[in-house]
């Protein structure tokens, strides 16, 4: 196991330097993020932690939030009721694509681009706006050992800015997707994208998924294992939108990234990883993030492809 910490050492200081891509800037709170910033951490799921540099670090979800909504309500309502609402198909789109919705369903392709997530936020239980988040808070602390917070001037930020996923959201509503009221389908969506956590926790998160649903650190089962399998799935062929066939290449893990510069991979039975780092590339990943992948896929041999 020293094996992994001195991989993630040496692939941290080969990234150390690397300047390119800037912090996401339509979100103006996202702005504020230090490009320095930089960690690399693994949770076995034996609840082993290996971690190099900016761990403590907070930063927001943002979308690497999606999977675990996914998630929450297919555990809730059944995979019959999700699957009428949303696909299972890549786009080769853009995270924010607006035009992607099928031809005659008019569903969202699938749960990892924002019109599917924000669908999925539209279905999230409770009687009142406040339930509704109070489960969702609930569900994600599961994954994370303690209570999850809001970061709430990233909160507000987007909810001032998000023009292009309102009109995603009006869209979906004028189709009969979205059930209930569009504000508090895209608040729960920029609550979740606000979520505020580390990247020791977000590994965490990712061991749970490596682990069949079970919390290595609380020992907690945080979601059914038969939905495990539909997120990774989903995280692999569309978490990294138009660039999930690259990354099935050169990575060949299910992983979801955020454009806060978050970035986390799944190797089921073996380990969560979680990288940050909030300078981002044209696609919304981080720069930084991509390459660490690339790089221990190949230095751990973490690609299923290439056992
Ligand atoms: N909150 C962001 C948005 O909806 C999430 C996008 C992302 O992380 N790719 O635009």
């Amino acid at each position: 196991m020293d094996h992994i910490q001195q991989t993630i050492n040496e692939i941290f200081h080969k990234h150390l330097s690397n300047r390119e891509g800037s912090p996401a800037t339509y979100i103006p709170e996202l702005a504020k993020a230090r490009p320095e910033h930089f960690s690399i951490v693994v949770t076995t799921v034996n609840g082993e932690v290996f971690s190099v540099g900016d761990s403590e670090i907070y930063f927001s979800m943002q979308s690497t939030s999606k999977p675990f909504t996914y998630g929450m309500v297919l555990q809730d309502l059944g995979r019959v009721f999700v699957m009428s609402k949303v696909g299972v198909e890549p786009t080769g789109e853009a995270f924010n694509s607006i035009v992607e919705l099928e031809k005659n369903t008019h569903r969202p392709y699938n749960p990892m681009i924002n019109s599917g997530a924000i669908a999925i936020s539209s279905f999230i239980r409770g009687q009142s706006f406040e339930d509704r988040l109070t489960n969702m808070k609930d569900f994600f602390s599961l994954f994370l050992g303690r209570s999850i917070g809001v970061d709430e001037n990233i909160f507000e930020s987007e909810k001032n800015t998000a023009h292009r996923n309102r009109s995603i959201a009006h869209l979906l509503k004028h189709f009969g997707i979205i059930e209930g009221k569009i504000e508090d389908a895209l608040d729960l969506y920029f609550k979740q994208c606000s979520f505020s956590l580390n990247s020791l926790d977000m590994s965490l998160m990712a061991a749970t998924l490596a682990n069949s649903g079970i919390n290595p650190k609380t020992k907690i089962r945080s979601i059914n294992k038969e939905y495990v399998g539909d997120i990774l799935s989903l995280m692999f062929t569309c978490g990294m939108y138009d660039t999930s066939g690259k990354w099935a290449y050169s990575v060949g893990i299910p992983a979801k990234s955020g454009v806060s510069g978050a970035i986390f991979g799944v190797i089921p039975g073996v380990m969560g990883i979680a990288v940050y780092s909030p300078s981002i590339n044209e696609h919304g990943h981080s720069v930084r993030g991509v390459k660490v992948f690339q790089d221990l896929s190949k230095e751990l041999n973490l690609s299923i492809f290439r056992k």
